[in-house]
């Protein structure tokens, strides 16, 4: 038995997970998302990152950025090493392509506001 805190809503519920050979019993969730988190932790965790990336702009030195999907928990430091290796040029948009399928993982590093959407 492993208890693990759901982290898909502010709830945070305690979930109790028992694997029993490939099956995975779930309780304490309030929701079916919980169990589909706790499955997920015990098979292959994922995760999604907030961050920000340099700009060449002194007077906007940073701009916000995320992935567009979860990525596997294991990749966040490389995928991390890959938004800080990047310097970004205005004019971009939130919702444009800062880092296209990041390390192959089937996720963009995306732009997260409009502060260099203009020259
Ligand atoms: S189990 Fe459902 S209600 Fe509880 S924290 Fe997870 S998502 Fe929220």
């Amino acid at each position: 038995m492993k208890e693990i805190i759901c982290i898909v809503c502010p709830n945070g519920c305690t979930l109790n997970v028992e694997k029993n050979g490939g099956e995975i019993t779930v309780t304490g969730n309030k929701c079916k998302r919980g169990e589909e988190f706790a499955v997920s932790e015990m098979t292959r965790p994922m995760r999604t990152i907030c961050s920000t990336v340099k700009t060449d702009r002194a007077d906007i030195p940073v701009l916000p950025v995320r992935v567009s999907a979860d990525i596997p928990k294991e990749k966040i430091f490389a995928v991390m090493d890959e938004i800080n290796a990047v310097t970004v040029t205005a004019p971009l948009k939130r919702g444009d392509t800062v880092i296209k399928n990041v390390l192959g993982l089937g996720a963009d590093v995306i732009a997260t506001s409009d502060i260099l959407s203009r020259n």
